[in-house]
């Protein structure tokens, strides 16, 4: 059998076309990933999502707009897309070693966290590393204990002042002297008494790699040139993202650094392959641009099945 439409990705951009799609009596499949509801649901409270005055959680709002499909007909199926091949017709994806035929594909694939790059870090990940306060900031090896948050954008404040709630103090390291973050939260950062900012520090190694956990940063000045270790439980990690496109490399085109830049709406350089959210964004990245984007995708798709039939 084949599906009409099959979007990967069931954050905000998936989930959105997964509406619009379903309404169309597409009966979209909409496949999981590895992180079902998609990045929102790693964060804590939504303040400038329309329609919510007093913020929604991100967790209830994903489920929510998933409840919303599949109400329409959408198909919800847990499963990471491991190949494509979208030089035939219809389109072949395989999903845990199974095959899924289709007529059309929305990619939102949405985007993961950039790390650092230290061998340090990889090997204490989940060991004090980690790149999700709300996730792990409540853990008890970080109650009362000296935090580090890496990044000066809206994610790394978001992070700082959520870990206010447990750490004993959290230091904001950031590797320029002026946050990146909008004007609102870079406020509440500064006038926070709990967080202390680093200025034009970058982190070049996380100790202690032979005790198997967290217990200190070494920054790098990148002003002066001189380091020094700055003790601490746990390491958040928020400097950005990375789309996630590596399965569609060489299947369609993106650019260097992964982006699937949309053409013409959502259109990809494969016809009938349409994209939305954080994997075809580098400049916007909120939860309603991803779902204005994916509600886009959802109706190229549906006009591009039209146009098949006719
Ligand atoms: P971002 O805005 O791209 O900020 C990334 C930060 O990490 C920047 O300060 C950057 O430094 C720093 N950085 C990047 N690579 C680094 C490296 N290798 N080493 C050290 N530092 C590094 O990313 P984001 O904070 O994740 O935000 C992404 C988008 O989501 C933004 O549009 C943001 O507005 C949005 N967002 C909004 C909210 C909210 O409204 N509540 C919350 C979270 C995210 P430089 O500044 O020097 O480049």
């Amino acid at each position: 059998m084949t599906e009409k439409v099959v979007i990967v990705g069931t954050g905000c951009a998936g989930l959105t076309a997964a509406v619009y799609a379903a309404r169309a009596n597409l009966e979209p499949v909409v496949l999981t990933g590895a992180l079902p509801g998609g990045l929102l649901t790693t964060t804590s409270v939504v303040e400038n999502f329309p329609g919510f005055p007093e913020g929604v959680e991100g967790f209830g709002l994903m489920t929510r707009i998933q409840q919303q499909a599949e109400k329409f007909g959408a198909r919800v199926r847990f499963g990471t897309l491991e190949a494509v091949d979208l030089s035939r017709r219809p389109f072949l994806l395989t999903v845990d070693g199974e095959s899924l035929s289709a007529q059309s594909v929305i990619i939102a694939t949405g985007a993961g966290h950039r790390h650092l790059g230290l061998a340090s870090e990889a090997k204490l990940e989940k060991k004090g590393v980690t790149y999700c306060a709300t996730c792990d900031g409540a853990l008890p090896v970080f109650r009362n204990q000296p935090l580090v948050v890496v990044g000066g954008g809206d994610s790394a404040c978001e992070e700082a002042l959520f870990l206010t709630r447990f750490g004993s103090v959290v230091h904001l390291v950031h590797r320029r002297d002026q946050l990146r973050a909008s004007r609102i939260m870079a406020q509440r950062v500064l006038q926070h008494p709990k967080i202390r900012p680093v200025w034009d520090s970058v982190v070049v190694d996380i100790l202690d790699v032979a005790q198997e956990k967290v217990t200190a940063v070494r920054l790098r000045n990148v002003k002066t040139g001189a380091e020094a270790e700055l003790a601490c439980a746990g390491v958040f990690v928020a400097i950005g993202h990375v789309p996630n496109t590596a399965v569609f490399r060489g299947a369609l085109a993106m650019d260097e650094s992964g982006y699937i830049q949309p053409q013409r709406g959502s259109e990809t350089s494969v016809p009938g392959v349409f994209v939305a959210g954080d994997c075809a964004d580098r400049v916007y990245r909120q939860a309603i641009t991803a779902a204005g984007m994916g509600c886009m995708a959802a109706i190229d798709a549906e006009r591009y099945l039209a146009a098949l039939e006719s």
